[in-house]
């Protein structure tokens, strides 16, 4: 199986039958070899660098009842709320001060925020704090009002599609949502010029060895700028509430796959592996990840934006989160960044050559 790690790292990419021997065969010996190799590729593009982005949830409202989400339409136990713009901006405040130059607002789709009040809020951030990036992850909308967004200065956007398979989208979700509005919102968003990511969970209800195959071949074909995976951690208030969790093992070696199908790939090790490990994050930078995302919401809000059980740092400062993150990657060799950690583009390669 060694031949098709070798493969995929010469070539960049595998076919679906391939991807799916390698997921299935997959041994603890054959995942080392895939970390080393994934390891090896992010030194090339990102040597021992760490990017922070500062997470913001500004909302938990939303109008979605996706079924595996906590803060899901229905769940009449979420407590509900939603950030005022100075509290954003004070977010932004501590964020900048502690070296974030990254923010990203995160929620759930919030009608309160219409495109105007979205506008406005991306234009106040972006005035600001010229200095950082501004991404956004607040779900699907049109091509017009993501063309708004991007005309008011954000950057960066981040929409899971959360399964590349249809049938198995339709088993995550209810019948309003569709998959192809999903793929064609993540197209959308590219074609505007935003640095785009995509993702789905590790270990989703239904998901199978086939999906996992096909969310490879997506995202091999969308070629986004980042890729956002974790385990899917049920929620005691959804329908999922009873369903295992997916494992840290092959949340690891999707990772590895991701990044040697797209070697410069911003990829995140992200808050749900550190919450179904206690050292998820630092096993996802050995296998081949290279962002991670402390939060930035005020505590008095912490403990409501619970999309899944038991989620990690929910009582803590920004300051903590980014001190805690920072000794943690130190510990295992690697440096969290004062910088915007911009996707590489061949221009920005060819002047740290010279
Ligand atoms: N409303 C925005 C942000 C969604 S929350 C959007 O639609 O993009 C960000 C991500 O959290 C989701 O895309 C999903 O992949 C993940 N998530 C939601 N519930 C989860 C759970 N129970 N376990 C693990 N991840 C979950």
């Amino acid at each position: 199986m060694k031949e098709l790690i070798d493969k995929l790292r010469r070539q960049t990419f595998l076919t679906k039958e391939e991807y799916m021997t390698l997921i299935d065969s997959r041994t603890p010996a054959l995942a080392e070899y895939l970390s080393e190799q994934a390891r090896a590729v992010r030194h090339q593009h990102y040597g021992h660098d760490v990017y922070v982005r500062g997470l913001i949830e500004f909302t938990n409202y939303c109008k979605n009842d996706c079924y595996y989400c906590g803060i899901r339409c229905s769940n009449r136990q979420a407590q509900r709320y939603r950030l005022t713009e100075e509290e954003i901006l004070s977010c932004c405040e501590s964020g900048y001060a502690l070296g974030f130059r990254t923010f990203v607002l995160q929620g759930g789709e919030d009608p309160y925020f219409t495109a105007d009040r979205m506008v406005k809020l991306i234009r106040s951030i972006k005035e600001r704090y010229p200095a950082c990036a501004l991404t956004l992850s607040v779900g699907e909308k049109s091509r017009e009002e993501y063309q708004a967004y991007y005309e008011a200065g954000a950057d960066r956007y981040l929409l899971r599609h959360e399964t590349a398979d249809n049938a198995h989208y339709r088993q995550l979700h209810p019948d309003n949502l569709s998959p192809d509005n999903r793929k064609r919102c993540l197209r959308d968003l590219k074609e505007i010029g935003f640095q785009t990511g995509c993702g789905f969970m590790v270990g989703s209800p239904g998901q199978t060895t086939e999906c996992l195959a096909e969310d490879m071949l997506f995202i091999k074909d969308l070629q986004p700028h980042m890729v956002g995976i974790g385990p899917f951690i049920a929620q005691h208030d959804t329908p999922f509430r009873d369903r295992p969790s997916g494992t840290l093992e092959l949340t690891l070696f999707m990772l590895g796959l991701l990044r040697l199908t797209l070697p410069k790939v911003l990829l995140p090790a992200t808050t749900a592996l550190g919450t179904i490990h206690p050292l998820g994050r630092e096993k996802g930078i050995l296998a081949g990840a290279n962002v991670v995302m402390p939060n930035l919401s005020p505590v008095s809000v912490r403990n409501k934006y619970l999309l899944y059980d038991n989620k990690i740092c929910t009582g803590d400062e920004a300051a903590e989160c980014k001190n805690c993150l920072s000794l943690r990657m130190k510990a295992i060799g690697y440096e969290v960044v004062v910088s915007r950690g911009d996707y590489p583009t061949e221009s920005s390669e060819r002047k740290e050559t010279t």
